[in-house]
């Protein structure tokens, strides 16, 4: 992660004293939901004094009484996280007290003009911040978006898009996951490992075997005595028949044939848990 540090954009010092908190249920997502300047956009130089005028602006509020800036963290185009009150401080970004001790303020920098849209490393930015927040700061599973419980449109359509996706990385190497719904236990499907695994002599075995037998425990299958050992024995086949029923069953059709080709593939990390 790259982290500036408040020293590093050169904050001014908080005008009251922090509100400690040890532990929040997660991160909120917010955009700054005005003007940002679009030469930010190609030029990481114009970032700390960027950060240092927002600080300015909500020192400023009349309205608002803020004694520091209201955000966490703020992620820029460049994916830099600046410090803004960071971990264990109640932020005031969130809309109101309970709201701001629930979960961590995190703010990316775009607007409504100029820097629009978020970039690859600004998601990547964000994501960095929520893991901080969540290993450094107490932080629990959740991200959610600003509009999230307070009636606004922030952080804007894109970002609040990204967000309910489960805020991944760009590239698709990790993700910030939401917690799974109480339907079950849904999960973006890690990629079909390429060969189809079926009962056949010799036995196949193999890591992609032993992630299929991992996903059907988790998903309250169970694969025999010997738990996911991977090897694709006469046992997880009937596991497979089973679950393909199933899910032919629930409205999501599949050959029952034991073999887990890219659709079973799918159907296991994807089709929503209905049993
Ligand atoms: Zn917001
Ligand atoms: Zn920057």
């Amino acid at each position: 992660m790259k982290l500036v540090s408040r020293s590093a954009w050169g904050a001014a010092a908080p005008t009251g004293s922090y509100s400690r908190i040890s532990s929040t249920r997660g991160v909120k997502i917010h955009y700054e939901g005005s003007a940002v300047p679009g030469a930010l956009a190609g030029d990481h130089g114009r970032c700390a004094s960027h950060v240092r005028d927002i600080q300015r602006s909500h020192l400023n509020d009349p309205d608002e009484g803020w004694i520091d800036v209201a955000y966490s963290f703020l992620v820029c185009p460049h994916g830099y996280v600046f410090e803004g009150r960071g971990l264990h401080v109640k932020n005031g970004a969130n809309g109101n007290p309970s709201l701001n001790a629930g979960h961590y303020a995190v703010c990316a920098m775009v607007g409504t003009s100029g820097v629009v849209s978020p970039t690859a490393a600004m998601l990547d930015g964000l994501v960095d911040a929520i893991e901080y927040c969540r290993a450094q700061g107490g932080a629990g599973g959740e991200v959610r978006g600003h509009r999230d419980g307070y009636a606004t449109t922030c952080p804007g359509d894109e970002l609040y898009v990204w967000v309910q996706r489960g805020a991944p990385r760009p590239d698709g190497s990790g993700t910030a996951p939401a917690p799974a719904p109480p339907s079950g236990p849904a999960s973006a499907a890690p990629p079909f490992p390429g060969r189809i695994l079926r009962l056949a002599d010799p036995m196949v075995h193999g890591a992609d075997v032993q992630a299929v037998q991992s996903r059907l425990i988790e998903r309250t299958w169970s694969v025999g005595p010997d738990g996911a050992d991977g090897w694709y024995g006469k046992r997880t086949r009937a596991t497979i028949v089973a679950f393909q029923q199933d899910s032919t069953a629930n409205g999501w059709p599949l050959a029952d044939d034991g073999e887990v080709g890219p659709l079973t593939w799918a159907a296991l990390w994807d089709r929503p848990v209905r049993r």
